[in-house]
């Protein structure tokens, strides 16, 4: 619960250490990947090498199998030429069909020449060099081949040829037999450049360096090699001829970690990358998600502290309760008004902590029809809370349902008003009202002093000549004119005093009544009785002016539900306004205008009631309407007809308009006023029927 929530944890703390983490799992993989590309590298170059040297010794086996192929045309050369005359034809076809070879040469057994053939390919092979320069190297080959009786190779040696050119050549010795004699020997001069270029796979060499070396690295021969300054793979292989060995040097670019900045290294070397780039892409995501995370629960921190602090600032109670009816959460303005902590309120059932004792029944009615599902009135109820100390206090109720994410109710949510301030006002307000309202009663009655003095002047005056006709009466001499005392009119005169005292006692009731003041009372009143009451007071004034006052009330008016002292105010205020409206003479006595009609009627609707003409009217009301034939209202006065203290009369206090509407609003009427016909202001106001 958010009133009882501890304290969120210190965030700053958090940061590093995750930063902390993140660096260390992006080391981790960073070197995780690292390993694996190496690896696969390594295990590339190890499979690469295995591959070039299996090449490199099939390619020297098929060198070898060539010159075992060799060898065996060669032998057949003797068989088809028994003379020197007629081998070098069958000899030249040889060199013809086989570029790698350059020479060849029949010598006896004591290795003197008998005869030769060079190649048609290199005219000018021994052109610069004699041939006799090669001996030693043939007569230890030919010494071989005698020992053995089978071909036998020379050590390779450089020839050199015009133009600073030169070639390696080896030379092959084959003893001849014929007839089971030694018949000599035959000597095939190779070149080793066209051993390589004529015998080897080429299918192998696709890309690759193909070299003859000597032990001790030099090259001897080169058919092709690695362009570029690339780093290379070499595989070896031992051509192991009868009497010489010579070495065989494959080279391939290498494809391996070499290349690894190169398009694509290799299959495997390029899975490892892609996967490694696509764990850092995920990386990069998952640290790009991991902000955005972090930055929403900033705002929903922010959001809820924002929240938070609103609540707290709130001087509205709120109060929340799940489906059962337990507290779930209340906030400090809820707690300070009932004076107990949350700790004291959240997980509360029912009765309630500030149900007030006597009115737990009520409010457990309540509740049942809360928790049956029926809506309770949006514009909230009126209530009466308990404090902790034991007071109550008037609150006002707003509840709404709690629905959360997926829409379901869970319970209630309560905003609680205190009315106990705004109780006290009212009383304050209605106590000033009244008092206000009994102001004006004296001040009415004190501007109509001099009109009541004028009014007991009548009676009064009446009242002294017939007690001094009486005292005349009683002074006469009896006898002195005929009969005894005239009982008859003695008794008449003191019957006038008596009247004309009860009519200057009425007089004086209607002021004493006017102004006492009494407590606000409803009461059922009928219209009629209001307007006698108000007649007398009226009357002294309307008469000084010769204005004739008219009532007019309809048949079957109801009674009014009003406070009466109240409502006669009301008329008599009005009906004042309207005597006052109309001066001497204006309107002029001669137009039959100088009338004041106080009207009654029954009416169905008034200005503020909500009833429409298609709905039957849930009231009956009843309008009074106070017409004058004066002046009128110009727009001025309009404007601030019902200002409190706004007045045109010298006399006049101008509360009376104001003070009018405060009443019948409070009976729940209207009061309003138009132009009347031909001349003058009706102000009509109405009040609900009893
Ligand atoms: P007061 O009567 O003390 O002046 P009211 O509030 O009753 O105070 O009236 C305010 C003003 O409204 C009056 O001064 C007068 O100018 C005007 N007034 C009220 N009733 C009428 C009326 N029937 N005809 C013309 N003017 C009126």
């Amino acid at each position: 619960m958010l009133a009882a929530a501890p304290g969120d944890p210190p965030r700053g703390g958090l940061r590093p250490r995750r930063r902390l983490l993140w660096g260390a799992l992006l080391l981790l993989v960073l070197a995780l990947l690292g390993v694996l590309a190496y690896l696969a590298a390594e295990y590339e170059e190890v499979r690469d090498q295995s591959a070039l040297e299996a090449d490199a010794e099939a390619l020297a086996s098929d060198l070898r199998s060539a010159l075992v192929r060799n060898v065996q045309t060669l032998q057949s050369l003797y068989s088809i030429a028994a003379s020197p005359g007629a081998w070098s034809a069958p000899a030249g076809e040889v060199l013809a069909e086989h570029r790698e070879i350059v020479r060849l040469e029949w010598r006896d057994n004591s290795r003197a020449l008998i005869a030769h053939r060079d190649t048609p390919y290199l005219a000018d092979l021994f052109s610069y060099l004699d041939r006799s320069q090669a001996l030693p190297d043939m007569r230890q080959a030919c010494d071989n081949a005698q020992r053995s009786s089978g071909p036998s190779y020379s050590p390779s040696y450089f020839w050199p040829m015009n133009g600073g050119l030169g070639l390696e050549l080896m030379d092959m010795c084959l003893p001849v037999v014929r007839n089971g004699k030694p018949a000599g020997f035959l000597v095939a001069t190779y070149s080793l450049p066209g051993l390589l270029a004529e015998l080897g796979n080429k299918n192998l060499l696709r890309g690759r360096g193909l070299a003859f070396i000597d032990t001790d690295g030099t090259r001897l021969a080169l058919y092709s090699s690695v362009s570029g300054s690339r780093r290379t793979q070499v595989a070896r292989a031992l051509l192991d001829l009868p009497g010489h060995t010579i070495l065989l040097r494959l080279e391939s670019p290498r494809l391996g970690t070499g290349a690894a900045f190169g398009l694509l290294p290799n299959v495997l070397t390029a899975v490892v990358g892609a996967l490694s780039l696509a764990l850092l892409a995920v990386l990069g995501l998952l640290g790009r998600d991991m902000r955005l995370r972090q930055r929403a629960e900033h705002e929903l921190g922010d959001a809820l502290a924002f929240r938070k602090a609103m609540e707290n600032s709130l001087v509205t109670g709120l109060r929340a309760r799940d489906m059962s009816g337990r507290i779930t959460y209340v906030n400090p303005a809820f707690c300070q008004m009932v004076g107990l902590p949350p700790e004291q309120l959240i997980g509360t059932g029912l009765p309630a902590p500030w149900w007030p004792p006597e009115l737990v029944d009520e409010y457990q009615q309540r509740q049942a029809v809360r928790l049956a599902g029926q809506t309770l009135p949006r514009e909230g109820y009126e209530s009466v809370f308990q404090r902790s100390d034991g007071t109550r206090f008037p609150v006002l109720i707003i509840e709404a349902p709690l629905i959360d994410a997926q829409g379901t109710q869970t319970g209630f949510m309560s905003a609680i008003l205190d009315l106990s301030e705004q109780r006290r006002i009212e009383d304050l307000n209605r106590a000033s009202q009244e008092r206000l309202q009994a102001t004006a009663r004296l001040a009415t009655v004190g501007e109509m002093a001099s009109l009541l003095s004028h009014e007991l002047n009548q009676p009064l005056a009446a009242i002294a000549s017939y007690a001094s006709g009486t005292l005349n009466l009683l002074d006469e001499p009896p006898g002195a004119s005929g009969p005894a005392l005239p009982s008859g009119e003695l008794r008449q005169a003191i019957q006038r005093i008596g009247e004309q005292a009860e009519r200057a006692g009425r007089v004086i009731k209607s002021v004493a009544d006017f102004v006492r003041r009494r407590e606000q009372v409803r009461e059922a009143v009928a219209p009629a009785s209001l307007i006698d009451a108000i007649l007398p007071l009226l009357g002294l004034q309307a008469k000084k002016q010769g204005i004739r006052v008219q009532t007019q009330i309809a048949p079957g008016c109801p009674p009014v539900l009003c406070d009466r002292t109240m409502v006669e105010q009301v008329l008599l205020n009005l009906a004042r306004n309207g005597v006052q409206a109309m001066p001497a003479s204006d309107p002029p006595a001669a137009s039959g205008l100088r009338v004041l009609t106080l009207a009654v009627s029954r009416t169905r609707l008034h200005a503020s009631d909500d009833d429409t003409p298609a709905t039957p009217p849930r009231k009956v009301w009843v309008e009074f309407a106070v017409t004058d034939h004066g002046h009128g209202l110009s727009e001025a006065v309009r404007q601030q007809l019902f200002t409190p203290f706004f007045t045109t009369k010298a006399e006049g206090m101008g509360l009376g308009l104001s003070l009018c509407r405060t009443v019948i609003e409070q009976h729940g009427g209207a009061l309003t006023y138009e132009p009347a016909l031909p001349r003058g202001t009706v102000f009509r106001f109405t009040l609900p029927g009893a």
